[in-house]
């Protein structure tokens, strides 16, 4: 006949494998629930064995929900869940036997005298004394990671090139790469913490079996000192040496504070280092700007590779914005894209502000997304951080405004149509931006500072001069302002 136990855990399994959906749920449910044994049932409790610690504490991490939601539905809301673990033979023959309600809220630890007796599965027939492991439950890991901070949804760009392949490669080989630490940085918004959990899950993904776990550098510190003020300071440290791949994010807050959390962080470095684990860094300065770390520290960040993200260039900007509203499932005009990618080249942040702030805009108020809004919105976003108008939009208006292409700018080209478009975007550039002379030749073809200095002059006699130039300049002024 066949067992309780089996019925039982077969009802539950029925549940589980209807809540983990498509082709990764599949995947999941036969890697992680097949190879479970149901050993037991009192009537209340459900003992499981599973085939190592490793994939206890995986299931408690991954499907602890699942496991919880599986059980109560089939055996009632006070129903228990009971792990038993089998020992790899390299260690030990006994099984371990632990408890753990799947709620996490008890943790009655089975004593050897209640260790299931049927657990004679796969020829272990003799457990003379099954043990426990001291605080089991305190290993359950969460990885920390944010499950929409993805590789995928990243836009790639010339911005972040090297940091996101670097990522890549780290994620497919942690800790087996020339990138150990690899250090991501770049000033704020730039998608440092995106792309450094982005590679948290890529690597969950390569490999299921690691342990990722992403900490801010901020809650690293108060677990030390928490640890210190309970004596747990090497619990603390043998939890962290545990990880496969460490994620610290913005470490440029411990310069100047902390100089025990950074040795306590300078020694767990040193271990996963030693041990080729991976460790993954964020910091809004580059290592050689980042003063008031520890000097020690800060030459083990030199160590692998510093990798740079910029502020995304145009074309980025825009892409991001596609995607953003890919996302969202919104759509906007194409000028609407384009004139909030040209205006707000700040950081991508800023840019997603700019367009959450239209969107609920437009739906609050019942208004289309239009280039209006927009304007109106951008300008809100310019005025309230005193932004300026970009060289790159001045480009963009003058251009649309002799209706020649944008890149004809950059090009060698002498034709009077573009080296008049040319000398106005430097005109409006020196006039309207805060950038030098040498920064607006660079960006409008590559030009020395005299060129530019000879444009404004020229720009300005002409207005004097030339009605019809001086008509031109006026107009694009009007629309560069509006
Ligand atoms: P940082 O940590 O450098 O301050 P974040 O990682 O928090 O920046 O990024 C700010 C916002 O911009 C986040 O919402 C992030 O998703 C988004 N973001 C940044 N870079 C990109 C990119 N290349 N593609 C898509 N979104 C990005
Ligand atoms: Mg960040």
């Amino acid at each position: 006949m066949e067992q309780e136990y089996q019925k039982v855990w077969d009802e539950c399994l029925g549940f589980i494998r209807d809540n983990l959906t498509g082709k990764e749920g599949e995947n999941a449910f036969a890697t992680w629930f097949k190879p479970i044994v149901p050993v037991k049932f009192d009537g209340n409790t459900l003992t499981i064995q599973v085939p190592s610690q490793f994939f206890y504490e995986w299931l408690e991490q991954n499907y602890a929900e699942v496991l919880k939601d599986a059980i109560r539905l089939t055996l009632g809301p006070t129903a228990c869940l009971q792990y038993s673990i089998v020992m790899d033979k390299s260690i030990s023959d006994s099984p371990i036997t632990t408890s753990i309600p799947s709620t996490g809220r008890q943790s009655t630890i089975n004593r050897a005298k209640d260790a299931p007796m049927n657990l004679n599965r796969n020829d272990r027939t003799d457990f003379p004394n099954p043990f426990v492991i001291p605080g089991i439950q305190k290993i359950r890991i969460n990885s920390q990671l944010s499950s929409s901070y993805t590789l995928s949804n990243f836009v790639e760009g010339e911005c972040n090139r090297l940091a996101r392949s670097a990522g890549y490669a780290v994620a497919e080989k942690p800790g087996k790469t020339a990138f150990n630490p690899l250090m991501l940085h770049g000033g704020v918004g730039l998608g440092k913490t995106h792309l450094a959990n982005a590679i948290g899950l890529q690597t969950k993904e390569f490999h299921p079996e690691m342990t990722v776990l992403y900490v801010t550098s901020e809650q690293f510190m108060q677990q030390y000192m928490d640890a210190g003020r309970n004596g747990t300071t090497s619990d603390f440290v043998h939890f962290y040496e545990m990880v496969d791949v460490l994620i610290v994010d913005d470490i440029q807050f411990w310069a100047n504070r902390g100089a025990r959390t950074q040795e306590a962080f300078f020694h767990i470095f040193n271990t996963l280092h030693q041990a080729n684990k991976q460790i993954i860094i964020t910091s809004d300065k580059a290592p050689s700007e980042l003063q008031g770390l520890e000097t020690r520290l800060n030459s083990r960040l030199k160590w692998g590779l510093a990798a740079e993200l910029l502020p995304p260039d145009v074309e980025t900007r825009m892409n991001i914005l596609k995607q953003k509203m890919r996302n969202d499932g919104v759509v906007m005009p194409d000028d609407v894209i384009e004139y909030i990618a040209y205006n707000i080249n700040t950081n991508v942040r800023e840019l997603e502000g700019a367009l959450i702030s239209l969107m609920a805009q437009s739906s609050l108020n019942h208004r289309d997304i239009t280039i209006d809004l927009a304007r109106q919105m951008v300008d809100k976003f310019v005025k309230s951080t005193n932004r300026e108008v970009t060289i790159d939009y001045i480009q963009k208006v003058v251009c649309d405004y002799f209706n020649i292409p944008i890149d004809s700018i950059q090009s060698k080209t002498r034709k009077r149509e573009i080296v008049q478009a040319r000398q106005l975007t430097m005109y409006f550039a020196k006039k309207m931006t805060k950038s030098s002379l040498a920064i607006i030749g660079l960006q409008c073809g590559n030009k020395d500072h005299a060129t530019v200095l000879h444009a404004c002059k020229t720009v300005a006699n002409l207005a004097e001069t030339d009605k019809q130039f001086s008509l031109w300049i006026d107009e694009i002024e009007k629309k560069l302002k509006d």
